[in-house]
């Protein structure tokens, strides 16, 4: 058999590509390593609520036309974002805005605050933070940052504040408004029935193979009586493996996942994600599934999240952009670049902490210039 493309991976770039190559008469070979699609947005259903198997996805976008694309192939519900965080039995509401500075301090207009905060960055305050501590205590003064910030983030990346990037806390809005929007995009949803039917819609008519690396699949192909051919790939796992890490690996954050049912709870939390805030509690957050749809299905199913250090063999979630690896990257790109007819794309291809609106765009971009 003869492909225009082989594409690695069934996740959302590696669909989005897929179903434009198709649409635009090429014929693609879709194959993955897991036993499902839709890579880290699986979603599963389990007691009448779709579980997401890698972490809660919300799906959230400023581009109208990745929210149009989207829109072809699911019905997005109303579901607001509004994670609730919790230190020791306080709990508060985030992003940070009024909600959160009222119950911290007993405040309760927005002058308030902003005097509360500005006499708590007072020391050490600097014009351009060099890290996340001085950017945290900057937005948000040394309360907040103490109690809702500081042992979060040293969970999630394994490292403190102080030795972490200012950008990765400028990513959450801060608000002098009773907002609890956890994101300032125009457009906002879970998609009815799953992520996993979303993108089974946009695979449909595609050949897909499941639960095979790209290396076992290009040795099965070549000892096959008739291989089949592709013109070009495009491939979206991890870019170091592409290369057999020769250059040395990539870092990430891995996650491990551990999921609970309980039958004869009806509501273990009341909202779909609380975010353990303090050092001593191990998982940074719990999701409780059937909230992304209004509390739909029998019992409940939670998920509490640890982060953890990856290692080779582990899956790999989060991209760790400091200076070493943003120059190793550098040099893997280079290598790829110079790769005939095998094109790099997604999360993993490009190591970068894309959000899915964003990876929809790039693979968009990449079927406009491709295919014209
Ligand atoms: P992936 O989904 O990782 O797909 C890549 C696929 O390639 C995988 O299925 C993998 O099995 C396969 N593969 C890899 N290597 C090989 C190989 N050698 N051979 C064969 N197959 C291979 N984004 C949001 O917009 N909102 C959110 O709320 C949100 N929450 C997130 C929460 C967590 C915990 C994480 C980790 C990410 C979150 N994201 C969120 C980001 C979102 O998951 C990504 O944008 C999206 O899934 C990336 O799609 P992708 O196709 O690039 O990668
Ligand atoms: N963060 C925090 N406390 C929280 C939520 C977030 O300190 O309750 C910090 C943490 O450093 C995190 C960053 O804010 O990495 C960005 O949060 P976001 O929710 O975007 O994290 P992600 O989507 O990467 O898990």
């Amino acid at each position: 058999m003869r492909y225009d493309y082989l594409i690695v991976g069934a996740g959302l770039f590696g669909a989005t590509f897929a179903r434009k190559a198709a649409d635009a008469g090429k014929k693609c070979l879709v194959i993955d390593k897991r036993d499902h699609i839709a890579g880290n947005i699986y979603t599963k259903e389990e007691h009448g609520i779709h579980v997401h198997k890698y972490g809660a996805h919300i799906f959230h976008t400023s581009d109208k036309k990745v929210w149009d694309y989207v829109n072809t192939f699911a019905e997005f519900n109303n579901f607001v974002n509004s994670p609730v965080a919790r230190y020791g039995d306080e709990l508060y509401n985030l992003p940070f805005n009024m909600n959160t500075f009222s119950k911290m301090w007993g405040i309760s207009t927005p002058a308030e605050a902003k005097k509360i905060i500005d006499e708590q960055k007072k020391d050490g305050y600097r014009e351009n933070p060099a890290n996340l501590e001085e950017q945290a205590i900057s937005l948000v003064g040394k309360d907040i940052y103490e109690k809702l910030i500081k042992g979060y983030t040293r969970k999630q990346w394994g490292r403190e504040c102080t030795e972490l990037p200012a950008f990765i806390i400028k990513r959450l809005p801060v608000r002098f408004t009773f907002d609890n929007n956890y994101f300032n995009d125009r457009y906002q949803g879970i998609p009815i029935g799953g992520y996993t039917a979303m993108v089974e819609k946009m695979l449909d008519g595609i050949t897909v193979k499941l639960g095979i690396s790209y290396r076992d699949h290009l040795e099965v192909n070549a000892a096959s009586a008739e291989p089949d051919t592709y013109d070009r790939v495009i491939y979206t796992g991890p870019v170091d493996e592409y290369f057999g890490h020769k250059l040395g690996y990539l870092e990430y954050r891995s996650l491990r996942f551990e999921e609970e049912y309980m039958p004869d709870c009806d509501n273990f939390q009341g909202n779909a994600a609380v975010n353990y805030t303090s050092a001593d509690v191990p998982y940074t957050r719990i999701i409780e599934h059937k909230h992304f749809e209004f509390g739909k299905g029998d019992g409940t199913v939670i998920t509490r999240e640890y982060p953890s250090e990856w290692k080779p063999g582990d899956e790999p979630y989060y991209p760790v952009n400091n200076d070493r690896n943003t120059e190793l990257y550098g040099k893997y790109k280079e290598l790829a670049d110079a790769e005939e007819n095998v094109i790099f794309g997604g999360r993993l291809g490009v190591y970068k902490y894309y959000d899915m609106d964003k990876v929809i765009a790039s693979a968009l971009e990449l079927a406009e210039k491709e295919l014209g």
